[in-house]
């Protein structure tokens, strides 16, 4: 008997997470939720960008009433597919006593995927890449931290379309 090659390697997805917090302790919740991801079965955590503070954006627009955000963005590769691993993150909110209240309201966590592989999906359910990255400065700037050459899926490199954003002076 031949056996060939047993051990097949998983293909894993590299992929950009963002991680938010404007209530409670937010660098404690999004270290712990950092920590969260490093156990998630599948997936390894390559970079952790420097936590940045700003001001929060509701559906009105920006509102400097609002408990200001810290946010930072993960670079990962996991063998789970896109679901999974919004399923995943979804589970990791949830431990962090985030509640579902109103969309775009005040969180103690939120995590969104950037970016899965190269993948583009209009599904409402899993956005990708997430259709608001463009235009987040707080997404842009932390991820080019950790990857200066990075290409957001379909819309191009991300110094540029932060070069785009602040238009020109920065
Ligand atoms: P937001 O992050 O825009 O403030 P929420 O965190 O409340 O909104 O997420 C609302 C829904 O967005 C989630 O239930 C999820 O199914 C959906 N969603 C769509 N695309 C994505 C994505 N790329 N990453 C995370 N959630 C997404
Ligand atoms: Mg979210």
């Amino acid at each position: 008997m031949i056996v060939r090659d047993p051990v097949r390697p998983l293909r894993s997805t590299s992929v950009v997470l963002a991680i938010g917090a404007n209530l409670g302790d937010r660098r404690a919740t999004l270290e712990a939720a950092v920590d969260d991801l490093r156990r998630t079965p599948g997936t390894i955590v390559d970079a952790v960008s420097t936590l940045i503070e700003s001001v929060a954006v509701t559906l009105d627009g920006a509102d400097e009433t609002a408990p200001r955000y810290l946010n930072g963005v993960v670079l990962a590769r996991t063998v789970l597919d896109a679901k999974s691993l919004l399923a995943a993150t979804q589970r990791i909110e949830d431990a962090h006593g985030r509640v579902r209240a109103e969309r775009w309201g005040s969180r103690t966590l939120d995590i969104d995927i950037i970016a899965f592989g190269d993948t583009q999906s209009d599904d409402p359910h899993l956005t990708l890449p997430h259709p608001r990255a463009a235009e987040r400065l707080f997404v842009l700037d932390p991820w080019l931290e950790v990857d200066p050459a990075a290409v957001l899926p379909g819309r191009g490199p991300v110094a540029e379309l932060r070069r785009v954003l602040v238009g020109g002076a920065g």
